[in-house]
């Protein structure tokens, strides 16, 4: 029997009109990439996407064709997100920060028919264009007087697009299912894969991530995203918060530790959300100035990389700021686990609290998860045995665009994820690491994410990295390569020393080396391919000594 409920689509374009009555005058600020600060509400917000739904019908777009951006988080791109899917177009945010070889690769592969250009990245388009000739339209996303010189053929000016067009225009209702938004994965190796969003698949996640063990937006927060929106989704915000009527604070291109403390004081933030490296720059700031304070930031989403335990620490006892540890993937829209503490956690003292809060969290409802061996047989959920992280649900990747990858789920529709983790009783997921980073020595594995936050949690060290170099007798053994703070001298035997206690005997690295800085992907993680390639002919002292 079927049920009489109506049966609505869920749909992008409800998430912003919803906005645009019941919270019309709550703010969206931007730090604009043309320098002054913009502020204006939700009802702008939405009339000027209606006013630029009309304007891509203008220029010949359909529904369903791809239209992509190169964009920092700004209320501009905001527009487009709805502006674009709203209508049933598919919005491709692509990563600039990607090599321009991958970036033309994406965008010729997405078929993008028109893309969307921050002034930042004019330079960027104008070498590629030789590889773009399947791009009709260049959208510069500036005013007229900001309208730079440039060799794109008839580039448009955003400003002037949409102004010039009409808002006369209704959000157009269908398939649910239908294709509202497009990221690539920034693999390492290969070329990157398309992930596909539905409005489905979107509306569901973002309603779950807007709950208060997850993001916990509501209508009396101010969030500031710097994660950026073409990071996977900017992990739901532009999203949850027209949602739940929070104010929305753009950082623009500035994510340095004095930009970001600005807003988050100035437009009176309480919610946040980046990754690791985005917090170190501003804990180093913060901690410049011993008398800086966050007077109203409550809390702050770490996720895309493991939160050290040291800046979740401080966050907590230095500055009053709650950090919920995060984990997901652009193949899950991104969001899979968040670390909120179950009733009675908070009671627990300080460092049993840190353990759990160092974990990557428990899944949110819709996620299921397992951990699974090499011949795909689930492990227990004891905290103790890791293995290969397989996950299923709504809004996770059923297959790649094109088919690309092939068949990407077990028997069971689960996706592997391609990270190693251990599952505990009370259903928190830790991961020991990438599959392909995890350090095999000896039989056993050694998780290099548990060796780097350790190494971090030195005072001296920025910024640590680990990995396997190849030992005649165990395989591999970790070498752990060190970034100092400015001005700082530790040295290997002070660093071995100091992880001494705080890892297995036997995890300890085979040798420190001291560089100057690391290799980060387009994400901002580490990039331990370069690194091994760096490294492969680095021969540990301790075979040396062997010898
Ligand atoms: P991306 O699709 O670029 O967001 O990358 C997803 C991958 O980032 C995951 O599969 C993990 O390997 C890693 N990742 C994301 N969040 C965390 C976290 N909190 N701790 C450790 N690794 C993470």
């Amino acid at each position: 029997m079927r049920g009489l409920m109506q049966e609505r689509p869920l749909l992008i374009s409800s998430f912003l009109s919803f906005a645009a009555i019941y919270h019309k005058d709550r703010e969206i600020v931007t730090r604009t990439i043309e320098g002054p600060i913009h502020r204006y509400t939700y009802a702008d917000c939405e009339r000027r996407a209606r006013k630029l739904a009309n304007a891509l019908k203008g220029l010949g777009l359909q529904f369903g064709d791809v239209v992509g951006t190169l964009a920092w988080n700004t209320y501009r791109h905001l527009e487009i997100w709805y502006g674009v899917s709203g209508q049933g177009m598919v919005c491709h945010t692509i990563n600039p920060r990607l090599f321009p070889n991958q970036i033309a690769y994406i965008a010729n592969h997405a078929e993008d028919k028109a893309i969307f250009v921050d002034l930042t990245f004019v330079p960027l388009v104008e070498k590629l264009l030789p590889h773009l000739g399947n791009v009709k339209h260049f959208v510069i996303m500036t005013d007229r007087a900001h309208m730079p010189a440039t060799s794109i053929p008839d580039a448009i000016c955003y400003e002037e697009l949409v102004e010039g067009a009409s808002d006369d225009f209704t959000w157009p209702e269908f398939d649910e299912n239908t294709a509202s938004s497009l990221c690539y994965t920034s693999g390492t190796t290969g070329n990157p894969k398309g992930v596909l969003y539905s409005h489905r698949s979107t509306a569901l996640h973002s309603m779950v991530a807007n709950g208060k063990d997850a993001l916990g937006m509501g209508s009396t927060d101010a969030v500031l995203p710097v994660v950026p929106m073409f990071h996977a989704n900017a992990w739901s915000i532009p999203y949850g918060a027209p949602m739940s009527g929070a104010k929305i604070v753009m950082p623009g291109a500035a994510m340095d530790g004095a930009s970001i403390y600005e807003l988050l004081e100035t437009e009176g933030v309480t919610m946040t959300a980046a990754v690791p490296t985005v917090w170190l720059m501003l804990l180093q700031y913060l901690e410049k100035d011993g008398g800086r304070t966050l007077s109203t930031l409550k809390r702050v989403v770490i996720g895309g990389s493991a939160a050290p335990r040291s800046m979740i620490e401080t966050f907590e006892t230095r500055f009053g700021v709650s950090v919920c540890h995060a984990w997901g993937m652009t193949e899950m829209s991104p969001l899979g686990t968040l670390g909120s503490l179950k009733a009675g956690m908070e009671k627990l003292p300080l460092e049993e609290r840190l353990d759990i809060q160092c974990k990557q969290g428990r899944a949110v409802f819709c996620v299921e998860m397992k951990i699974t061996d090499d011949d795909g047989n689930e492990l227990p959920r004891d905290g103790k045995a890791f293995g290969h992280l397989m996950v299923r649900g709504p809004w996770i990747a059923g297959a790649y665009l094109k088919g690309d990858g092939g068949n990407i789920l077990d028997q069971d529709g689960f996706f592997d994820t391609g990270d190693v983790a251990t599952l505990d009783p009370e259903g928190f997921m830790q991961i020991t690491d990438r599959a392909k980073d995890v350090i095999k020595s000896g039989g056993e594995w050694i998780s290099s994410i548990d060796l780097e936050n350790a190494a971090v949690g030195h005072p001296d060290v920025a910024e640590a990295a680990v990995i396997g170099i190849f030992h005649p007798k165990w395989d591999e053994r970790p070498l752990l390569i060190v970034v100092r703070k400015a001005g700082k001298e530790i040295g290997k035997e002070e660093m071995l020393t100091f992880l001494a206690g705080k890892i297995a005997k036997w995890w300890m690295p085979d040798d420190v080396v001291f560089v100057d800085e690391l290799p980060h992907t387009a994400t901002g993680k580490l990039l331990k391919t370069k690194l091994r390639e760096d490294f492969k002919d680095y021969k540990l002292p301790t075979i040396v000594a062997a010898e």
